[in-house]
């Protein structure tokens, strides 16, 4: 148990939270990170064995510090987490691991954080905690008759444990699309969406959708005519992989089926297919659970915060990643170094004038 009182506490450990360190270690104010896992690098250390990411190093940079180059192509997630470990040595962040912060309570003018072997009490907080830690499975008829393998996005490790056999992966998005591309080669694989998947124009990457975010997010600010952002583009950034895959046939997507039976699935024109395994691709939400005692969330489970860090109703508490309803482009790599910044300072100015 600490008794001293932090300035600010960041809880989690990954991308965000180190850029939030980044600037908060710059202002000279008093703060600590807390991360659960035992080693650095958030959830890149626990995607599948071939993610990579979907920009170039030079664009996958947090603040100050360059990713150092990767020549074959896009990084893959070990090289990112090897730069998030150098990045919280070089610039000396103060981190705690493993400590779970499991709730956060007001007491009186301070945030008190609990976790397994203690207390902190801190002026603010930063809550940086993604959302890998928090798999989405939609209810789906026949889910709990089936009697072959399920498993969500965050359970896939790599192609060779489904050789030969009969897979349905569902979901329109980047981590469904990869997984096909990378199953397609060992197992006889279905893909399944609920409207047709949208690929992004071949020569738009991270860096690409950084910038109509970012464009978007002035738009909006400015209020000028809202082009859209990403939304009118697609959804599927055309990794190599991804590419590949679609040129070959193997990302031809089937509208979804209608409900799960014991041995597959049932499609809506009553034809059955029996498979093996079907893997849901089915997103995230954020890990807010520790949050919980403040009382802030909403009807949809977000915290309201008007599009920027703050919540609205607790002006101690901030929210780093989590999606763009933190800030625009906020949960990637390029994207974490403004909001951490605007943090940073609000939470500076705040403290000055105490
Ligand atoms: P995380 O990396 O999830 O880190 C959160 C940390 O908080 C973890 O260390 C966790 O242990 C800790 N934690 C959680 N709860 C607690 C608690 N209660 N107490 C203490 N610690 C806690 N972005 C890009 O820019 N480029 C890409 O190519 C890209 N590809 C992606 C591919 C996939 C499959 C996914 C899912 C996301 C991808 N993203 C990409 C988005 C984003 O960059 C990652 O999700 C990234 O990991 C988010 O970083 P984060 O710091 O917000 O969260």
């Amino acid at each position: 148990m600490s008794t001293d009182v932090l300035d600010v506490a960041v809880i989690g450990g990954g991308q965000a939270a180190l850029a939030a360190g980044f600037y908060l270690r710059r202002s000279g104010v008093r703060f600590t990170v807390f991360d659960a896992q035992e080693e650095p690098g958030g959830a890149w250390r626990h995607g599948w064995a071939s993610l990579r990411l979907f920009s170039p190093a030079r664009h996958s940079s947090l603040p100050g510090w360059p990713m150092p180059a990767w020549n074959q192509g896009y990084p893959p997630a070990a090289h990112v987490v090897d730069y998030l470990t150098a990045y919280e040595k070089r610039y000396e962040l103060p981190v705690l691991r493993p400590v779970r912060i499991k709730a956060v309570h007001r007491d009186g003018d301070l945030l008190r954080l609990d976790a397994a072997t203690g207390s902190w009490w801190a002026r603010h907080v930063i809550s940086a905690t993604g959302t890998w830690w928090r798999p989405y499975l939609p209810y789906f008829p026949g889910r709990d008759e089936f009697q072959g393998r399920q498993l969500h996005t965050v359970q896939y490790r790599a192609p060779q444990e489904f050789q030969g056999q009969r897979v349905v992966v569902v979901g329109g998005g980047n981590s469904a699309a990869q997984i096909v591309a990378d199953l397609a080669p060992h197992a006889t694989t279905t893909w399944t969406t609920k409207r047709p998947p949208r690929f992004l124009p071949d020569d738009l990457d991270g860096r690409a959708l950084f910038e109509l975010a970012d464009r978007r997010y002035r738009e909006l600010r400015d209020g000028r005519p809202d082009s859209g952002g990403l939304g009118g583009l697609g959804d599927i950034v055309a990794v190599p992989p991804v590419r590949q895959a679609r040129d070959r046939g193997d990302l031809d997507a089937r509208p979804m089926f209608d409900r799960l039976t014991p041995t597959g699935v049932a499609w809506a024109d009553g034809r059955t297919d029996d498979c093996d395994a079907v893997i849901w691709c089915t997103g995230f939400r954020p890990a807010l659970s520790h949050l919980a005692p403040l009382g802030l969330r909403d009807g949809s489970g977000l915290i309201p915060t008007g599009g920027g860090p703050r919540a609205l109703a607790e002006p101690r508490l901030h929210l780093l990643g989590y999606g763009d309803w933190t800030g625009p482009a906020s949960a990637t790599l390029i994207g974490a170094a403004r909001t951490a910044r605007d943090v940073a300072r609000a939470i500076t100015a705040q403290l000055e004038t105490r």
